[in-house]
Formats: structure tokens, C-alpha cells, sequence
């Protein structure tokens, strides 16, 4: 039926003329055969895969319960690495060997983010509930950009909760997406495209460099994000940070009143809520003041802690959020939603739409039938397909209900203060950084070292703390030393963790001191 209606539209349009033969050469009854093997990628046999994604299910449990104590990270072999790098399979294999092989090679060798001590970058854990619900999405597999079907009503009832979790304004638009890289991008072209009409003749015709506001502790997607955009690195005006690593605001202004008088075309400031390296947050209210009084945009980059706003304790610090231009941050960090899930909100609906509608033929929508209902995703994102990643938002925030996250990233943070006074508390040890959110940067000292051996001698403690399974810190760099990082957006870190994490830095860090002190002992006698 289809094919046929297919056939004559296309006769009448007068394209394709009818013929017996079709464009492969083969006639009719070759045809049918072909077409009559019937040929799916769905299981011969049911029974099997039902018991596989049982035993799956039985396995991932499991493996969460007892998540603690296996080591949360180790060494991947080079079998397993050659095994990987094997040629594309021709023929069939069969599913529950390939179970095998995914457990004896891919399983194990985890990053270790959903572990209690793993400390490193800013990742999250995920939660057991949220593993099924992407299995229920696979499941539908719908593309959630356009149309009348129920997962757009949740994406953007999610977005709607996003809003609320952030206490941003209800008229607001938003848009899911696959990070905080994305969702700054996005919210980047919003502010472009808003303070300059480039989508006709692109910035050919803007006459003059438009100039972007960050400190220099901002995270690196926001300057790759300037150049996508067409402004180039050095439209990116990076400015200093006090000793808290919050942005210098007078050198600021000077620079904008500098880029003034040069003739450039200032026209967005982007504050942190939340550095990468230290979890500083930047006086969000002073920045969305000076946005307003020279006429620029406001955005947040609160990938990591803009949904700190719901601890009490630095709700204040992000109050500012609320009046942001825009804000993007990400569900995959603090709200433990398994990767990969962020968020743009942008508060003028319309500028938002501005900078991405556009409707080709072939995405025509209907006031009724499939192609119906809300209006297309795609008219506030640069990505048309898109995967249901609102089911496990949905699901999860359900399940705990608001205040148990709230709950959740209070105690992340105030074990990151717990952890700074254990490190106060041993003079072995020093902090490198103030606490901020969930942030603890420090390293372990000893007076007969250098500053590069200091370097060394942490970044030795480091590698071994998750060499041994220990803990997985990460590492950064602040005013030249070496600092072991911890960044603790885990749900399943207890009290006890950070205590083992404390008890084994000095344990190391007293092994190391004593090998690194030992040739000089053996030079002087
Ligand atoms: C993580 C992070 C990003 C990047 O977000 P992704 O989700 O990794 O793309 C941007 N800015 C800050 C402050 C971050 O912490």
C-alpha cells in the first residue's frame, strides 16, 4: 500500500516514469523473493534474550550494591587493549558470548565514577533506578525533536523542573542537551546572534571585533566555544582572579571601558558559578550588574555548581542565576544523572528561537497526526536528532522527590569542609586553595623538600592513590603546585571515604618522602 501510494505520487509528479523493471535491474519476481526473505535484526530467538537481559539485570544490581568494594580503578592490559582493537566482525556471534566478552573486557576496566571515592574532574555517579529508565528510552527510542508523542511533553517537562530547580523564570525557554560544553555553546550563539544580526550575512558585516568577558579560570569550552563561533581566541578577554579565584571585577570594567574606547563591540560576560579547578564562584550579582549597565549579556556557566543553589548555604552566592540572560549547567554532575545530560535556559523565549527557527519541507508541522503538537526542539538547538534523555530526569527526580537532592549536594559539600579540616588538622598536609562547593585542593608537604619536589612527590602520591584502587583524585596545577583534587559530586561517598582517602595520602606520602630523602642521606655519608 505504501510503496504503491509511494509510486503514483511520484508518477504524478512526474518524475519516474512506470516501469517493470526496477533501478537494481531486477524484475517483479525476483523482487518479491528478495523482499519476501523478510529480514530483521530482532532475536530468532526471544527466550534467550529475555534470559540475557535478566541475567544482565541481576549482574548490574549486583555490581551497584557492592560497588565499594571493588577498587575504583585499575590498569587496563594490553590484552585487553589488542582484544579492542580487533578487526569488524563479518559474521554472527553469539549474544550471550559477547555478554562474556563485555565482562571479561570492557566491564572491569571502569573509569570508576559511579565508585564512592572516585574524586576526580567533575563527574558524576548516576543512580541504579536511572540505568533501567535508559533502558525503558532505548526501548521507545524515539528521536524527541518533533512531533506528537509523549517523550516531547516529558523533555519539556523536565525543562520545566529545570527552571524550578534553579528558581528561573517560568516564561524562560530551555533546551536538554548532551552537556555543559553544548549548553554554553548554545547559549553563546543566543548571545551572539542577539547582540548582532550575523545569521543573514554572518559577522562579515558586524565592523568590529565583538569582545567576550570571563576570568581566567574559566572553563576551556567557553573559549572554544568563541572560536565556533566565528569571534576567534582573542575576542576572549580573560581576566584575573583574586585569591578566592573569583573574577577581579574592577579589571574588568577597565577592560570593557579599554575595548570601548578601541572601538570593539563588547557584548557578553560570562560568569562562573563554580570554577573546574577550585569551585570558586564568581560575584554573580556584581557581574549581572555591570552587564546591565554597559548593555550586555549575561551568562552563567554553572555546569558544575549552579544546582548548588539548592544548598542553603550557598544559595545566596548563585541568587543572581535568577536574573542571568542565560545559564547552562549540567545533570550528569550534581544531579547523579548517568552521562550525558545538560542544560541551557535562556530568559527571552524569543531571542532563544531567534538565533535557531528555521523549517525545511521535510519538517513541516501539522496542527494534527504524528507531525503535530509541540512545536520542533530543533527551532531552540543546533541538534535535530535527540535521544530521550529527560526519562531518567524524570524518573530520578520522581524517586527522591526535589529535597532529597537538595539533601544530597549539601552533604557533598559539606564533606568537601570535612575533608578541608582533616587536611588543616595534619601538618603533613596543606591546603592549596579555599573550600568552595565540593572542591578540596591540597597536597602533602615535608620541610626538607622543594617546591619541584614537592611536585613530584604529589603527583607520585597521586598516581598511586589510584594505582592501588585506593581513591581517584585528580590533579591540577594552582599558582605552580602541584595540588591533589578532589571534587566530590558522588552520591555514594560516605564520611568513612574521605578519612581512608586522608589515612592513605599520608601513608604515601610518608613512603614517598622517605625514598626521595634517601639518596641525599646516601650523598652525605
Ligand atoms: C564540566 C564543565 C563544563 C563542560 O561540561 P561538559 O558536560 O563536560 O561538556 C563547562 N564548565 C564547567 C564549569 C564545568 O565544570
Amino acid at each position: 500500500m505504501i510503496a504503491r501510494f509511494g509510486l503514483e505520487s511520484k508518477a504524478q509528479s512526474g518524475i519516474f516514469e512506470k516501469s517493470n523493471t526496477n533501478m537494481q535491474g531486477t524484475n517483479r519476481e525476483q523482487l518479491e523473493d528478495q523482499v519476501g526473505q523478510n529480514l530483521t535484526l530482532d532475536p530468532q530467538d526471544w527466550t534467550q534474550m529475555r534470559q540475557l537481559g535478566h541475567q544482565m539485570i541481576d549482574d548490574v544490581m549486583d555490581y551497584l550494591e557492592n560497588i565499594g568494594q571493588q577498587p575504583v580503578w585499575k590498569p587496563i592490559p594490553d590484552e585487553v587493549k589488542h582484544f579492542l582493537a580487533t578487526d569488524i566482525p563479518q559474521e554472527p556471534q553469539d549474544i550471550d558470548s559477547i555478554y562474556q566478552e563485555f565482562k571479561q573486557y570492557i566491564f572491569p576496566y571502569t573509569k570508576g565514577n559511579i565508585h564512592p571515592r572516585f574524586f576526580a574532574w567533575v563527574q558524576g555517579t548516576g543512580t541504579p533506578l536511572s540505568v533501567l529508565a535508559d533502558m525503558l528510552a532505548a526501548t521507545m527510542n524515539p528521536n524527541v525533536t518533533i512531533g506528537e508523542h509523549a517523550s516531547l511533553y516529558v523533555d519539556q517537562q523536565v525543562v520545566n523542573w529545570c527552571k524550578q530547580m534553579l528558581k528561573y523564570p517560568a516564561e524562560a525557554s530551555g533546551i536538554l542537551l548532551s552537556g555543559g560544553s553544548m549548553a554554553n555553546i548554545t547559549a553563546l550563539t543566543v548571545a551572539r546572534n542577539h547582540q548582532a544580526s550575523v545569521r543573514q550575512e554572518g559577522l562579515f558585516n558586524v565592523g568590529s571585533q565583538m569582545t567576550l568577558y570571563c576570568s581566567a579560570e574559566t572553563h576551556s569550552c567557553i573559549q572554544k566555544a568563541v572560536e565556533i563561533l566565528g569571534l576567534g581566541a582573542e575576542a576572549v578577554r580573560k581576566i584575573s582572579v583574586n585569591a578566592q579565584y573569583e573574577i577581579n571585577t574592577l579589571e574588568l570594567i577597565e577592560c570593557i571601558e579599554a575595548d570601548l574606547a578601541a572601538g570593539h563591540r563588547p557584548f557578553c560576560v560570562v560568569g562562573t558559578a563554580g570554577t573546574v579547578n577550585t569551585g570558586a564562584i564568581d560575584p554573580l550579582e556584581e557581574l549581572w550588574q555591570i552587564c546591565q549597565r554597559y548593555q550586555l549579556w549575561f551568562h552563567v556557566d554553572g555546569a558544575y555548581g549552579a544546582l548548588a543553589k539548592l544548598d542553603p548555604q550557598y544559595a545566596p552566592a548563585l541568587q543572581a542565576i535568577e536574573k542571568a540572560d542565560s545559564v547552562a549547567f549540567d545533570l550528569h554532575k550534581w544531579l547523579y544523572i548517568p552521562y550525558e545530560v545538560g542544560c541551557t535556559l535562556i530568559k527571552n523565549a524569543e531571542v532563544h528561537r531567534n538565533a535557531f527557527a528555521i523549517t525545511p519541507n521535510y519538517l513541516l508541522q501539522e496542527k494534527r497526526g504524528l507531525a503535530g503538537g509541540l512545536e520542533s526542539i530543533n527551532n531552540y538547538g543546533f541538534e535535530l536528532s535527540r535521544g530521550f534523555k529527560a526519562l531518567k530526569i524524570w524518573m530520578s527526580l520522581k524517586e527522591h522527590g526535589l529535597a532529597k537532592y537538595a539533601a544530597m549536594i549539601r552533604q557533598n559539600n559539606l564533606q568537601a569542609a570535612y575533608l578541608g579540616q582533616m587536611v588543616e588538622n595534619a601538618p603533613e598536609l596543606e591546603l592549596l586553595a579555599p573550600v568552595s562547593l565540593s572542591i578540596v585542593c591540597y597536597r602533602y608537604i615535608h620541610p626538607e623538600l622543594s617546591e619541584a619536589e614537592l611536585n613530584a612527590l604529589n603527583r607520585e602520591i597521586l598516581i598511586q592513590l589510584q594505582e592501588r584502587g585506593i581513591a581517584s583524585p585528580s590533579s591540577t596545577l594552582l599558582q605552580g603546585r602541584y595540588a591533589i583534587r578532589v571534587c566530590i559530586v558522588n552520591q555514594r561517598t560516605k564520611k568513612a571515604d574521605l578519612e581512608l582517602l586522608v589515612q592513605a595520602t599520608l601513608q604515601i606520602g610518608a613512603e614517598q618522602v622517605a625514598l626521595f630523602l634517601a639518596p641525599k642521606t646516601l650523598s652525605v655519608t
